[in-house]
């Protein structure tokens, strides 16, 4: 799923493309995308576009007049810019937004079809924030807070739209293993050196992250945007070292997923039993990625 460093790529692309230009035409391939019926997505044609926003995992698109089209990619949406009238082709294609200078065309691989397009007015964003705290706006203090308001699992709670903005399956395995702290360490039992380590493990992930993407979205539209990366320490590691320690990388599995961690610089040495103790964790684990995302602002 793109995650915040991911959604802020695509958003600085966007806005070198698109911002100042009118939406020429929408067109839609899926009837399963819009989500909404009134305002009238067609209302946005002939419209120029004024601002771009992110609302946690979401990309906003806001244009002249009070409307809002708001994005979701959830796991398997992705974005691209194809020359302007590009053919929609494929079933993958769910619509393109035409503009003067190119267009933006929506895909998603697989047939679950979780990617949504909301049309709205500035108004109703905030109903479709789930409320989960900016990090990069956020004291210690604050980001402990957040992370506490119900006892979690680390894991849980980095990943829970609700608590904070923007983190998925890639960036808190990523969080977690810089910050040298378990994935099932409860939240409510952190030291206090160790929300240190965790709030400064977050922005610092993050940040080098959505640096590194930010300058490559200068020179060319992100048009391979993956849970995956080269240079991440445990994420999608499974059995290849750990860049600190050396040690194998472990998982923890769970519905079409995975967790993954370092034993010695993580859990104390201990590997963590798989299967069963995801079950065991019931809902303090992440179930499936979908149904965390689709979570509800409280
Ligand atoms: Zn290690």
């Amino acid at each position: 799923m793109p995650e915040l460093p991911d959604i802020t790529a695509y958003i600085r692309a966007l806005e070198a493309r698109i911002v100042g230009q009118a939406i020429e035409k929408i067109r839609l391939a899926s009837p399963f995308l819009l989500r909404t019926v009134e305002p009238r997505i067609e209302e946005a044609e002939g419209r120029r576009v004024r601002e771009l926003r992110r609302i946690g995992k979401r990309i906003a698109i806001g244009v002249e007049g009070d409307l809002w089209l708001v994005l979701h990619l959830m796991i398997a949406g992705r974005l691209h810019w194809k020359q302007a009238g590009a053919k929609l082709a494929g079933r993958q294609i769910l619509a393109a937004f035409d503009f003067p200078n190119g267009s933006l065309v929506l895909t998603e691989a697989g047939t679950k079809h979780r990617a949504s397009l909301y049309v709205v007015h500035e108004d109703g964003l905030e109903e479709l924030d789930p409320g989960g705290i900016d990090v990069f706006n956020s004291t210690l203090e604050s980001f402990r807070t957040a992370l506490t308001s119900e006892n979690r699992t680390l894991k849980r709670a980095l990943t829970d739209p609700r608590i904070i903005s923007g983190i998925g399956n890639a960036y808190s395995d990523e969080i977690l293993h810089a910050a040298q702290l378990s994935p099932i360490a409860m939240t409510q039992k952190l030291k206090p050196e160790e929300w240190e380590r965790l709030f400064t493990a977050t922005r610092s992930t993050l940040r080098r992250w959505i640096d590194q993407f930010s300058a490559e979205a200068e020179s060319r539209f992100p048009e391979k945007v993956t849970a995956f990366r080269k240079g991440m320490a445990v994420h999608g590691r499974y059995g290849e070292t750990c860049p600190r320690c050396g040690e194998t990388i472990q998982r923890i599995r769970y519905a079409d997923n995975e967790t993954n961690y370092c034993a010695r610089c993580q859990t104390g040495g201990k590997v963590l039993a798989d299967r069963s103790l995801s079950r065991l964790l019931g809902s303090d684990w992440p179930r499936t990625l979908d149904e965390l995302e689709a979570l509800k602002r409280r």
